[in-house]
């Protein structure tokens, strides 16, 4: 089998390395300072086509592969972590609509998500819902052409600035995942509360926050496939993410490796710099090594 890149994959990766080298590395580490969220960079990220990497060209993406939307999430992830870590999350967020949505969903959500315009993020864990994704307890009840929505979302990415969640409800009272429905959630509705943004230890202007749902109205036509599927839908989202997570670890190993590598040269102890102790070089062969097989 060919592992080989093709030119349109190392295009798009020179296109992100290019971008992240000079509108995301600056400014980096104040940014994980302060935690705040980096809206103007989320929007020229847009403008740069990163959002929208492996979207149909019909809808405003690049219309490229998936190898070239995870060579971009680590040249992202390699010059700053937590514009990874957005990046990932609007993903999650918008890929639901790719996957399943209906046309009149693509020209509504896909297309301004695929340039930057709109911001998407992913709402599925809860207080009570992590690993056990059928404990999912927000519902959402039908009213003739409106579904009703009550709960508590949190550790959402994004979630406190995103213009629309994928979001995951319960209609009806089926245990377990076979009630799991999902719905395009905007944002700008009357009902959607932002709670609490956690405090981070790193990857902070990253922005992680609980999302509060008190009656909160959604048409019908809001709702993402059939009820029923939400956890088939969930999945399906998270099988791609699971990758990209992947090469954004990449991403930062390469760039923890650099670190290390810059470092060793410039640290003199016994009057020679420490990387030219072999016990060093040995190390950062390894990372090296490990880093290239990843
Ligand atoms: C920074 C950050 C960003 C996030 N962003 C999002 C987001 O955008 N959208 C979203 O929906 N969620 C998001 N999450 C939530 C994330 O998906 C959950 O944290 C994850 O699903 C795990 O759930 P939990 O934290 O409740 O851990 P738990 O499910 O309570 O698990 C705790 C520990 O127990 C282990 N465990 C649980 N069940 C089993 C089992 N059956 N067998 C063996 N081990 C088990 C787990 O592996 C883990 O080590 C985010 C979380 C973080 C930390």
């Amino acid at each position: 089998m060919d592992f080989s890149f093709s030119d349109e994959n190392l295009s798009v990766a020179k296109l992100a390395r290019a971008f992240a080298a000079k509108e995301l590395a600056p400014g980096a580490a104040e940014r994980d300072r302060t935690g705040e969220f980096p809206l103007e960079l989320v929007k020229k990220m847009g403008e740069a086509g990163l959002m929208g990497i492996s979207y149909p060209e019909k809808w405003g993406g690049l219309g490229s592969d998936s190898v070239s939307h995870m060579l971009a999430m680590e040249e992202v992830s390699y010059a700053c972590a937590a514009m990874g870590s957005i990046l990932g999350a609007h993903y999650l967020g918008s890929d639901g609509v790719n996957l399943f949505g209906t046309d009149e969903q693509k020209e509504k959500y896909l297309r301004p998500a695929a340039t930057g315009e709109k911001l998407a993020a992913f709402a599925l864990t809860e207080p009570g819902a992590g690993s056990d994704v059928g404990a999912v307890s927000t519902t959402a009840v039908r009213k003739g052409d409106k579904y009703v929505i009550n709960g508590v979302k949190h550790f959402i990415s994004n979630g406190g600035v995103a213009d629309y969640l994928t979001l995951c409800a319960r209609v009806g009272s089926d245990g377990g995942v076979r009630a799991l429905t999902a719905f395009i959630a905007d944002t700008d509705r009357p009902g959607f509360n932002v709670g609490t943004k956690e405090d981070k230890m790193g990857i902070r202007s990253a922005s992680t926050w609980e999302l509060v749902f008190e009656d909160y109205e959604l048409p019908v036509e809001n709702r993402l496939g059939e009820e029923g599927q939400g956890f088939k839908i969930m999945m399906s989202i998270l099988d791609r993410a699971r990758v990209e997570v992947g090469a954004m670890a990449v991403g930062m190993a390469r760039a923890s490796l650099d670190a290390a590598i810059k470092y060793a040269e410039e640290r003199v102890q016994f009057g020679k710099p420490i990387a030219a102790q072999p016990v060093l070089r040995e190390m950062l062969a390894d990372m090296a090594t490990e880093i290239d097989a990843a």
